[in-house]
């Protein structure tokens, strides 16, 4: 059974990560003050400013190495962090006239990974 999780900060929903993720995504000097045995949980609210949370620990937008894209109200998040390609650069390919994911791709010169793919479609 799945326990629903909401943000202790908030109240919107959290959906469960793994420990290798938080871990990752966490600022170097953060990582000692992930707690191995807890189970962590990612706020899917946009306008709150908590990221992972465990219950007795929570780290913030500015704790992490990335913007999380859902929660940012600019065009220069990457829709995709393996292809580190932003919805702005989308948008200028498209305006100067590419059409399809392979224009995209040629014009920003960045490769679009299945999953920015998905993301784009
Ligand atoms: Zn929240």
């Amino acid at each position: 059974m799945n326990i629903i999780k909401i943000c202790p900060a908030c109240g919107s929903l959290a959906i469960e990560v793994e420990l290798i993720t938080v871990k990752s995504m966490l600022k170097d000097n953060l990582k000692a003050e992930v707690d191995n045995g807890k189970e962590w949980h990612i706020c899917s609210g946009d306008k709150c400013e908590i990221t992972y949370f465990s219950n007795n620990k929570k780290f913030s937008k500015n704790d992490i190495r990335v913007l999380v894209w859902y929660k940012e109200q600019t065009h220069e998040v990457p829709i995709c962090y393996c292809s580190n390609l932003t919805e702005k650069e989308i948008f200028d390919a498209v305006k100067k006239g590419c059409k399809t994911i392979e224009d995209v791709q040629d014009y920003t010169n960045k490769n679009i990974t299945e999953t920015a793919r998905q993301k784009i479609l």
